[in-house]
């Protein structure tokens, strides 16, 4: 195997930590076996490097690693380490039976006023040291060694800036901007970002990375900043799972590259027509439910009740389509009838269920429809086929003649 190259200008990767930092969300807890199957995804999808755990955090951690080296070796498998140098002979375990070119050890330390005076109660230069101490001894054993000063968002910029020079003289292959409490905006990223590629001067021996945290809602428009400024490496998680309000969707960046390639024209290895597919294994795996109007991934996302938006839709489905759903292996469009649907829809529910009513008839079911109950809703084929048996007759329902081929969108009851 070749020893990687430094990515170029050119591309972006993704570094998975959902079998890490997501899994650290409170009750989101995996078993060995589903953080497996979960890495075979990731390997399946095209992420690029994957940070499996804490082996510090005990010894399932460390299964967890050694059963995805021998089952799922992902191009790139990394752990996480304090500076300590048991955490980093632990990771050595937990890889003993990884190639040397596919493995790695992430070292963080809290370089922040506050992580140094509060938790750490070490000076700046006492974290240097510490800092130049745990990547040495970690490039005993790793041939990659990546440095993630914790809080930088939050860190004085002329400290950061010797916290980075340092960890790459050290030997660290990559450095990360990490906002750990997701405090940032988009321009404050971008500020940040470039504070740092212009000003430490050996950063170019170093892939740049970014961490960022989902505090504000914000965490996919600060990465999208962070590429735009040269970041080359973004660590995200499936589902945006992760601390609190969680981490980077990985999900979310890759479809607004995407669709918008002006901007960011970076070549990436995801496969995006598996998104929907690991985002709906993830969400089974961690027992974090996905909200419905979720961004890309959400089950609400190719469904529409608006009466203006269905009617928009029925003539084409470009006018409210985000998206094509099969960009990322996503649901069909569904027109959820409901009693925001408008007469178009009503129609071709109708349709589909092989009754064609006239206009007069069609005012008539859509007027009683819309005074029903929200549980009558449950079924729209059945609330129908009730109000037009009621209205024209039992044997109406049978006995109208449909003439319309199978419809192309699909009818469902909401949150189905
Ligand atoms: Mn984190």
């Amino acid at each position: 195997m070749q020893e990687m190259s430094k990515p170029s200008k050119g591309a972006v990767f993704f570094s998975d930590t959902t079998l890490r930092d997501g899994e650290q969300m409170a009750g989101a807890s995996m078993s060995v076996d589903q953080k497996v199957e979960i890495a075979k995804a990731l390997k399946d999808i095209g992420i690029h490097s994957a940070d499996l755990g804490f082996p510090a955090a005990g010894q399932n951690e460390i299964k967890a690693i050694q059963r995805i080296v021998k089952e799922a070796p992902l191009p790139l498998m990394v752990a996480l380490c304090r500076t300590r140098r048991e955490d980093i002979d632990l990771a050595a375990e937990a890889f003993a039976d990884a190639h040397p070119l596919r493995c790695s050890a992430a070292i963080f330390l809290g370089t922040s006023p506050i992580h140094r005076e509060a938790k750490l109660g070490m000076s700046r230069s006492q974290i240097l040291d510490e800092i130049r101490r745990a990547i040495t001894y970690a490039r005993n054993h790793f041939k990659f060694v990546s440095f993630s000063p914790e809080d930088a968002s939050r860190t004085e910029p002329d400290f950061l800036r010797e916290v980075y020079g340092e960890a790459i003289d050290a030997g660290a292959r990559t450095v990360a901007y990490t906002d750990t409490l997701g405090i940032l905006t988009p321009e404050k990223t971008r500020t940040a970002v470039r504070h740092i590629l212009d000003h430490v001067a050996n950063i170019d021996r170093a892939y740049f990375a970014v961490h960022l945290h989902n505090d504000l809602g914000l965490a996919t428009a600060n990465t999208l900043a962070a590429i735009d400024e040269g970041v080359q490496i973004v660590q995200c998680t499936i589902n945006g799972i992760g601390e609190r309000a969680g981490n980077t969707s990985l999900e979310e960046v890759v479809t607004a590259m995407l669709l918008n390639r002006d901007q960011y024209p970076q070549k990436i290895s995801i496969k995006p027509h598996l998104l929907t597919a690991i985002s709906r294994l993830v969400e089974r795996h961690s027992a974090i439910a996905l909200a419905v109007n979720k961004p890309v991934v959400g089950r609400n996302i190719f469904t529409t009740e608006a009466g203006i938006h269905q009617d928009g839709i029925l003539k084409d489905p470009q006018t409210y389509l985000p998206f094509d759903p099969d960009l990322v292996g996503g649901p069909p469009l569904t027109l959820t009838l409901g009693k925001h649907s408008g007469r178009a829809a009503f129609r071709k529910c109708l349709e589909t269920m092989g009754l064609e009513l006239s206009e007069p008839q069609l005012v008539q079911v859509v007027a009683v429809a819309k005074e029903a109950d929200k549980e009558d809703w449950a079924s729209p084929e059945r609330l129908l086929s009730t109000i037009v048996a009621q209205l024209f007759g039992a044997d109406s329902v049978g006995a109208v003649e449909s003439t319309s081929a199978k419809s192309e969108v699909s009818f469902t009851k909401p949150n189905a």
